[in-house]
């Protein structure tokens, strides 16, 4: 390491709130799919900011509709309509087939409103239908009601005491729901498919199921698709994949490719449980934001690009089962849709060696809940990005493998 890399490291390390355990390089730039640190070192980009930069980095159109925006107008305020949120709202309302979109600067932000929304409806009904029923192994954020709602409990540990009005079931465990949902159920709320938690996409017929006992409630049905969503699953909407609707989606992640953004959209009848002060947000859907979001909006939902992810990630998903295959005693399962990959390790396997691994060799990979390997790059990854990032996990799976 240079002494120029060295000095950011030390500089941020004495500075800013010790909350990430960092990997040791400072990133500068990027370029298509691939990344490039501060001594010039190349990597191939498999995470793409955490499933953000879905057209990759420095994708022309969007460089140029955020500079052009920057020189009209980055921020006004809510109080006043602009031009590309309004065009942007228009986009998620056809897309979703939903009525009204809402829009917050990131995917806790939008997950809070979701939740606040679904309250405010079922108290209509009954002032104590209030539960949001959630599962095990979800994540919806960081903020206190979404950490309440992440069934994981390292998230919730110490900061105490957490909202009320929040349970868990087991996700994929139909019963579970069925045993827990009640008239004072306001809303279900459930990742389409489940990404910090390890990969976990629906079984066949469960989601179905969900919605029919939420009707049966008379409760909301939300779909957190801040990671899933936006073309990932090879659908624009990953519920489009098992055809079932949700009375309310969010949004964050890729929407608007790498500029910070978040977005909930529900049904009219949802919508008019809020009135005008209910909700609101300085910075969320500023016409910067929304100019970003609208070049992503333009390119995603299009069926050869949602096409390209589908096969892609087909190829992609293969390559995994055969390395599955070929270190039977390192993989437990490979598992997904489109491009959000996971690959489970063996018990007692460290993921965190496998991605530093990689990272030495010059791909960015991640590992969640320390042992599944996952896999959500940039959505205009080739064949021949898939090709170039096998050779070094194979090695780094070999060294596992011989011990
Ligand atoms: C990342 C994520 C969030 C939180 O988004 P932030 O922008 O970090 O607040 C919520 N839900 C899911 C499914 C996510 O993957």
């Amino acid at each position: 390491m240079n002494n120029d890399t060295k000095q950011i490291i030390d500089t941020d390390n004495s500075n800013y709130l010790p909350v990430f355990s960092r990997y040791q390089i400072v990133l500068e730039r990027g370029e298509g799919v691939y990344l490039f640190d501060s001594e010039g070192k190349k990597y191939l980009d498999f995470l793409a900011g955490i499933a953000v930069n879905v057209v990759g980095h420095g994708y022309k159109p969007l460089v140029e509709a955020i500079t052009s925006q920057a020189q009209k107008l980055i921020h006004c305020s809510n109080l006043y309509y602009t031009r590309p949120q309004a065009t942007a709202a228009e986009k998620l309302v056809k897309l979703s087939g939903l009525s009204r979109a809402f829009f917050a600067n990131s995917g806790a932000e939008a997950n809070e409103g979701a939740i606040k929304i679904a309250r405010k409806y079922a108290h209509k009904f009954n002032p104590d239908k209030s539960e949001i029923i959630s599962a095990r192994g979800s994540f919806h954020g960081r903020t206190l009601a979404t950490l309440t709602a992440t069934g994981q409990p390292q998230y919730q540990s110490g900061v105490g005491p957490l909202p009320e009005g929040f349970s868990y079931v087991r996700y994929n465990d139909i019963n579970d729901l069925a045993s827990k949902i009640n008239d004072q159920t306001a809303a279900v709320f459930l990742e389409t498919i489940q990404g910090e938690g390890g990969v976990y996409p629906p079984k066949d017929g469960y989601l179905q199921k969900v919605r029919e006992l939420c009707d049966a409630h008379n409760a909301l049905l939300i779909f957190d698709e801040i990671q899933a969503g936006i073309g990932r699953s090879g659908k624009f909407f990953a519920y489009e994949k098992y055809g079932v609707k949700p009375d309310i989606v969010t949004l964050a992640k890729g929407l608007a490719g790498g500029v910070p953004i978040g977005a909930f959209i529900t049904t009219e009848e949802v919508a008019n449980a809020f009135a005008p002060g209910d909700h609101g947000t300085t910075f969320g859907g500023n016409p910067l934001a929304c100019s970003a979001a609208n070049v992503i909006l333009d390119t995603v939902p299009k069926t050869e690009f949602l096409n390209h992810v589908e096969k892609v990630g087909e190829y992609f998903k293969n390559e995994l089962y055969k390395l599955a295959d070929k270190y039977p005693n390192v993989i437990e399962e490979v598992r997904g849709e489109g491009l959000i990959l996971g690959a489970e390790l063996k018990d007692g396997i460290d993921g965190r060696g496998i991605v530093n691994d990689v990272l030495a060799q010059g791909a960015i990979i991640n590992c969640t809940v320390k042992k599944v390997l996952r896999f959500i790059p940039p959505l205009v990854i080739e064949e021949k990005h898939v090709d170039e990032l096998m050779p070094m996990l194979n090695k780094a799976l070999a060294k596992v493998a011989e011990g």
